[in-house]
């Protein structure tokens, strides 16, 4: 099983993918969890390369480049080597975010993305949780976090809202995708994802 997390900045996702993660170590299931962008050495390099420094340094569309190359190598390094193993794989984000943080805050490049993702990367997961939250609430939460790579702090609400209406739409047109409320306190959101995940692991 592959399944991914999705959401905008200060969602609480991150938490919630290691959440998951526990409750299903404790049930004795072998998961492996991971992250984008990064998840393997290499790719955790193109992290570095895309996240640190000038936030300008790249365009748009070499910035698709550097995230499917990123995870290309995830996929080929620690996906496919976790699923052969026969683990749960949790991502901490995956395509879905390329499609909406590349793909729609600076011009419209989604179906630059998906091209890309489809020569290059051709899979998905097979359950998407996405973790929704207001854009407000989502921003001051990532602001109080101390130390925090923001990249879209700057932008402010505005991108922050149109990023909430992307992945909302991605959920409505896809069936993998499952809605979460993450404005509840986190371990409530830890049993509503828990109680949707079980069945579908079987
Ligand atoms: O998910 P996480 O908080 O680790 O993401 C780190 C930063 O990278 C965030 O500020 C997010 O906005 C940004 N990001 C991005 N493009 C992606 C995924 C994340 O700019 N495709």
């Amino acid at each position: 099983h592959f399944l991914s997390f999705e959401g905008i900045d200060g969602s609480g996702k991150s938490t919630q993918a290691r959440l998951l993660a526990d409750a299903l170590r404790a049930r004795g299931r072998s998961v492996t969890l991971t992250r984008e962008p990064g998840g393997s050495p290499g790719a955790e390099e193109i992290r570095r390369l895309v996240l640190e420094g000038d936030p300008d340094r790249w365009s748009a569309e070499t910035e698709i480049l550097l995230f499917t190359a990123a995870r290309r190598d995830h996929l080929e390094k620690t996906i496919r080597p976790a699923l052969a193993r026969g683990d749960i794989v949790i991502t901490d984000r995956f395509a879905d975010s390329t499609r909406i943080y590349q793909g729609i805050t600076r011009g419209d490049l989604v179906a630059t993305v998906d091209r890309l993702h489809d020569l290059m990367i051709g899979t998905e997961p097979d359950l998407t949780i996405l973790v929704d939250i207001d854009p407000a609430l989502g921003l001051s939460r990532a602001r109080a976090r101390a130390g925090t790579e923001l990249r879209f702090e700057d932008m402010g609400l505005d991108t922050q809202i149109r990023m909430r209406a992307g992945f909302l739409d991605l959920a409505a047109r896809h069936a993998r995708f499952r809605l979460i409320d993450g404005a509840r306190d986190a371990d409530a959101v830890a049993a509503d994802i828990l109680a949707t995940v079980l069945p579908h692991l079987g």
